[in-house]
């Protein structure tokens, strides 16, 4: 561990089980740079006008709700289709602004990003935004600077530590967490990974490979030790077509690997467990099962447009004695 590396705290609590969607385009892969700043990017087929009113329908169906992560440059050019998740009940999250690596970024234009994409979301669904997932999980670890820099920028969690090689670390705590700084705190929830030592990502390519049944015990298991099971999918995966354009390589691989059908496990394990948002399954919002997190320390973090809405939410929770 570096020396920014906070100390961690596991959360004690009955969770339930959350899904998360990274609002993005086929084409916002960290993998081919031309595709990520709008300004150089070649004109690419768009799919998330029509995508994302299928995969409303799909969660509406199952009776579920989720946190919707959502990046600022789609919710800049498609604002009613954001409004539309808020008001069917989900839950917004911020994904960045541009979808650019955070560890190729200077902490200055990192936290800018945090800042420029959660006040865009709150003045768009006129709510706080609470939750942060990095770019393809590239906060990477416990160590990187520019972790507490999300606590900073008021989030009051984050979904960016995958607890695994390559996006992760397997170091990264795979539970829901706390964590730690010197004048800063901030939640961890990690992604879920099956396949027991392996910790195979329950999301991408590994996930899409997966049957719905190993993906539910895994999220069962991890739940029945006291986890927060973190699914996660992409609105073009469940899209039911070819990637509509062009990826070569690893981004091509990562693409369509386990594709065919997808759409129908999803549809399986949307309708086999209860799945919810990320503050709904850990009881921030103050439904549901509740967690036992400490929040009036958190309601004391400053400079955040949420402060105010977390401290009324940690002087009620403890008014209950949670
Ligand atoms: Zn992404």
């Amino acid at each position: 561990m570096t020396p920014d590396a906070p100390r961690v705290a596991r959360l004690a609590g009955r969770f339930g089980c959350a899904l998360t969607v990274d609002v993005e385009e086929w084409y916002h892969t960290c993998l081919v740079p031309g595709y990520v700043n709008p300004e150089d990017r070649p004109p690419l087929c768009r799919e998330l006008d029509w995508l994302l009113p299928e995969l409303l329908g799909m969660l509406a169906d199952a009776g579920s709700t989720a946190t919707f992560f959502v990046l600022g440059e789609v919710a800049e050019s498609m604002p009613r289709r954001v409004r539309e998740i808020a008001e069917a009940g989900h839950e917004i999250g911020s994904h960045g602004y541009l979808h650019l690596r955070a560890t190729e970024r200077s902490p200055r234009a990192f936290a800018a990003d945090l800042r420029r994409s959660k006040a865009l979301l709150e003045d768009l669904v006129g709510e706080p935004v609470l939750g942060f997932r990095a770019p393809e999980w590239s906060l990477r670890s416990l160590g990187n600077a520019r972790l507490p820099l999300v606590a900073e920028a008021g989030f009051l969690y984050d979904s960016s530590l995958a607890p695994c090689a390559f996006s992760g670390r397997p170091t990264n705590p795979r539970f829901a967490s706390r964590l730690n700084w010197r004048t800063r705190q901030l939640l961890e929830f990690p992604p879920l990974t099956f396949g027991g030592v392996l910790r195979l990502p329950a999301g991408s390519w590994t996930g899409r490979l997966a049957s719905p049944e190993t993906l539910v015990l895994a999220a069962l298991d991890h739940r029945d030790r006291g986890g927060l099971p973190v699914a996660v999918v992409h609105p073009w995966e469940v899209s039911g077509r070819p990637t509509p354009g062009r990826l070569t390589g690893l981004a091509w691989f990562i693409h369509e690997t386990g594709r065919l059908g997808f759409a129908e496990r999803f549809r399986e394990l949307l309708r086999t467990l209860p799945w919810a948002s990320i503050s709904d399954a850990a009881g921030l919002r103050g439904g549901g099962e509740r967690a036992a997190v400490p929040l009036h320390a958190l309601a004391c973090q400053s400079g955040t447009r949420t402060s105010g809405w977390l401290a009324s939410a940690a002087r009620s929770l403890l008014s209950k004695g949670v």
